[in-house]
């Protein structure tokens, strides 16, 4: 991590800016299903978009809505999202979570969340089975606009190979060190553009340091082998 003479800010904004000034300002994707943004997060643990985009248009296709979903045979659940992997895991959880949502307010709208703190949006999110701080965070952010800041395998990477964060750090405590060291209307465009970095240039496997944009203020630099993997 940076010394403590350091400011994290300062060395976060000029990670900001460079990554904004090679990829742009991403674009805002709309949210309009945030129920459907859930079980797509859930459907996306350990498998590929590919798969998840699969399995989610096959849950779709298969039931009416959400409260079908709910109140389905778990195995017509796990036959319709098959494509995904591990849907005897993820079934039942897809389901623990709709009644969950159900039973706040008897319908499948989250739009109360954003009246909440983050703290505690994100602690009933994490209370539902399957669900983790990134996929609390992805919601958060995405669909509600909240100052949430999602770590994924990319950004759990590349933070700790900058030195952002130390090298022993989980992606919680990246998050946390985030959220702390930027402001909020960095957190949208500073996830997808260290993501984009993540899979462009900073692979898990041999990054690409000579040609990387952040590599004079990184503490990885030409050290892959020892860097964290992610
Ligand atoms: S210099 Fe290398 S390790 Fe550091 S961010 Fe760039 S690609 Fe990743």
């Amino acid at each position: 991590m940076p010394d403590a003479s350091t400011d994290l800010t300062a060395v976060i904004a000029e990670v900001h800016r460079r990554l904004q000034a090679t990829y742009g300002e991403p674009r805002r994707r709309g949210c309009s299903d945030p129920v459907g943004s859930l079980v797509q997060t859930i459907l996306s643990q350990n498998t590929s978009d590919v798969n998840t985009a699969r399995s989610y248009a096959s849950l779709r296709a298969a039931f009416p809505d959400w409260h079908a979903v709910m109140t389905a045979p778990a195995e017509a659940v796990v036959d319709a999202i098959r494509a995904g992997g591990l849907a005897n895991q993820k079934a039942p959880r897809i389901q623990a979570a709709l009644r969950a949502i159900y039973e706040i307010r008897e319908d499948f709208d989250l739009s109360w969340l954003a009246e909440l703190p983050v703290a505690e949006a994100r602690s009933w999110l994490t209370s539902l089975p399957g669900v983790g701080n990134k996929t609390a965070s992805i919601l958060l952010l995405f669909c509600f606009d909240m100052p949430a800041f999602p770590v994924d395998t990319h950004v759990h990477r590349v933070t700790r190979r900058l030195g952002l964060a130390p090298a022993s750090a989980s992606p919680d405590q990246v998050m946390r060190i985030i959220e702390a060291h930027a402001p909020p209307e960095w957190f949208y465009p500073l996830h997808l553009n260290l993501i984009r970095h993540g899979r462009a240039v900073c692979k898990a496997q041999k990054p690409r340091c000579d040609g990387c944009v952040l590599a004079n203020l990184c503490a990885s630099k030409n050290v892959a082998s020892t860097a964290p993997a992610g």
